[in-house]
């Protein structure tokens, strides 16, 4: 097997547990002529054993750690017994119907996500490494789950980065790809084929549930509602009113589609349009509601343009407070890991000051624990999730 040293200073980083290796952190020359997505060993600058992962010379990280014990070989046996793994952990922390049953790095399968609605599995594989264990991957969720179907939302542009191309499809016999999960009691519409990312927003389903009190009897405002799931949430937990807004044509569709689905349509409505155009006019037009709800895109990709995204959350939430009345609630996400929680809170705290309100911290967490964090990964956690009082 191909042999690669880590450079001195990196040894320490690896070690304590990160599972990536940049080009420029080994030794000169190091995977020259390996075949893009083989498996090589890990060794120190003074030759001990680190571990065994993926390599490609093609990307900016090298190599991608899939295990740090040497006696473990990279086979289809591996990927069951991860698989088996991933489960384990969803069903002890009480994710079971829906969940996202890997979530990359933090289950230890870099660049590996398995969606998991009921029956039905959604696949990415965002890095030549584990994308050439595909075949083996579909074997080991058969084995487990024996499911309805499995597709693949390859369709991401950072795979392009790795040499591979972007593509969707079925990777069992064809189905139905507009299916309907259920979460929290309530019943959603999911077009795994044509829905953002891999269909619907997993990572949110515990913060819906934080929204259950302060909605209560409101007039609530939901903005980047997405398939309304944050708004159907907020009828069925008895708010008065609910509007929510969107961009997207087809996602406000969807959205209404959802509202019947659940028997919320006369408290529901849903509108196509600029989140940011909307929230400004409305704020002149005097307009006020007891809860507004922000779910904003990332905004940005790369740490270059981190300043757009600064910008962009400042403004929205800005314009956000100014519709709470006061003694009402702002409920605000952040979903990129650029902006750590510390960065988007100093965000919030200008969007009061600029707002001339002042907010008390009701809640503020993360992602699902399906999507668990590794401490030393920052971008493990990305999810920001908040809920302040407005006065
Ligand atoms: N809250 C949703 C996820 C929202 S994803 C859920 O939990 O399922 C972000 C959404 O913002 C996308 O649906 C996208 O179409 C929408 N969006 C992006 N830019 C927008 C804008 N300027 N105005 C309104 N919606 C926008």
């Amino acid at each position: 097997m191909t042999a690669i040293y880590l450079k001195r200073k990196i040894t320490p980083r690896v070690q304590n547990g990160h599972p990536w290796i940049f080009r420029n952190e080994t030794a000169d020359g190091s995977g020259e002529g390996v075949e893009p997505g083989t498996t090589v060993d890990v060794f120190t600058y003074d030759k001990k054993f680190v571990g065994r992962g993926y390599i490609n010379p093609k990307s900016q990280i090298l190599v991608r750690l899939l295990t740090r014990d040497k006696n473990e070989q990279i086979d289809a046996e591996f990927f069951l017994r991860k698989l088996k793994k991933c489960w384990e952990y969803r069903q002890r922390t009480g994710y079971t119907e829906n969940c996202r049953l890997v979530f990359g790095e933090a289950d230890g399968l870099p660049q590996l996500i398995i969606d998991k609605f009921n029956e039905y599995f959604v696949i990415q594989t965002l890095a030549l490494g584990i994308d050439r264990w595909k075949p083996e991957i579909v074997a080991a969720l058969k084995t487990i789950f024996n499911p309805k179907g499995i597709y693949e939302r390859n369709d991401v542009p950072v795979r392009e980065l790795e040499g591979l191309t972007q593509q969707k499809g079925f990777l069992t016999d064809p189905f139905d790809t507009k299916i309907i999960i259920k979460e929290n009691g309530l019943q959603f519409h999911v077009d795994i084929d044509q829905g953002q990312k891999t269909g619907y927003f997993l990572d949110q389903q515990d913060n819906r549930k934080a929204i259950q009190h302060i909605v209560k009897g409101a007039d609530v405002l939901g903005a980047f509602t997405y398939t309304g799931t944050f708004e159907i949430h907020a009828a069925a937990y008895g708010a008065k009113s609910v509007i929510g807004i969107d961009i997207s044509e087809n996602a406000v569709e969807q959205a209404r589609r959802n509202a019947v689905l659940n028997n919320v349509d006369n408290i529901c409505k849903f509108e196509t349009a600029n989140a940011f155009d909307v929230l400004k006019q409305w704020g002149k037009d005097g307009r006020q509601y007891d809860v507004v709800m922000l779910d904003p895109p990332a905004f940005t990709k790369s740490r270059e343009t981190i300043q757009k995204a600064i910008t962009g959350y400042k403004e929205i939430n800005l314009r956000g407070m100014k519709l709470v009345k006061p003694g009402g609630f702002l409920v605000s996400s952040s979903c990129t890991s650029l902006v750590h929680p510390e960065l988007f809170m100093q965000v919030i705290d200008m969007a009061a000051k600029d707002a001339r309100r002042n907010i008390r911290q009701v809640l503020f967490q993360t992602q699902s624990g399906d999507h668990p964090v590794i401490r030393s990964m920052e971008n493990t956690q990305y999810l920001k999730f908040l809920i302040v009082q407005v006065q």
